[in-house]
């Protein structure tokens, strides 16, 4: 996945030309500013969230989305459920996993993300198909994408997004099935 959050134009022109059709975004919002004008021209395009979605915007990153990498609390759950049902259209779903506990950043305590993934399936009906992780920027990572791959693997999950652009060969090492890669694709943002 070639995250193209903040990148300037040209170069999502660029990566468009190279052939590249997964994109990852953080923002609702930037999202729709920067890809509904290139939609029809790339009908194969697939845009995958990977930033925190507020309930409200459930609707709108429903309709937008091929992916929502995010789920990570019951609110949202609920929410994405009416989206699904409003709209007719089921994005994939991957629950966030806070593997590091800290408390700035998004996604479910390690402790109780087997418990959310049961009830995001049978309380909401969501068929979620994986798990993502952002480990912590000073710690190793490689213990973190361990951590998530057992837990998918006893929850019969396929999907581990995990690893960018510092750490993405080791997270491959760990089983990752997505890799989400900004800058070392497109250069630093600004
Ligand atoms: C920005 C971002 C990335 C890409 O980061 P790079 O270090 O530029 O590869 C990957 N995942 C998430 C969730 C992000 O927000």
């Amino acid at each position: 996945m070639a995250v193209s959050k903040q990148q300037a134009d040209e170069r999502i022109d660029a990566m468009l030309a190279t052939g590249q059709r997964l994109f990852g975004e953080n923002r609702v919002q930037e999202a729709q500013t920067r890809w509904s004008p290139r939609r029809e021209a790339v009908p194969d395009l697939k845009l995958r969230l990977i930033g925190p979605l507020q309930s409200n915007k459930a609707v709108d990153a429903v309709a937008l989305f091929d992916a929502i990498d995010s789920l990570d609390r019951p609110k949202l759950a609920a929410a994405l459920a009416d989206a699904v049902q409003k709209l007719g259209r089921s994005p994939e779903l991957l629950v966030q996993v806070n593997t590091g506990e800290e408390p700035q950043k998004a996604g479910v305590a390690p402790g109780e993300a087997d418990a959310f993934i049961k009830a995001a399936r049978e309380s909401y009906g969501l068929n979620v198909s994986g798990l993502m992780c952002i480990p912590p920027a000073d710690e190793e990572p490689a213990m973190h994408f361990a951590l998530l791959a057992k837990i998918a693997a006893r929850n019969g999950l396929r999907e581990l997004s995990m690893g960018m652009s510092e750490d993405f060969e080791t997270a491959i090492r760990f089983g990752a099935t997505q890799v989400r890669v900004g800058s070392a694709l497109f250069g630093a943002r600004g």
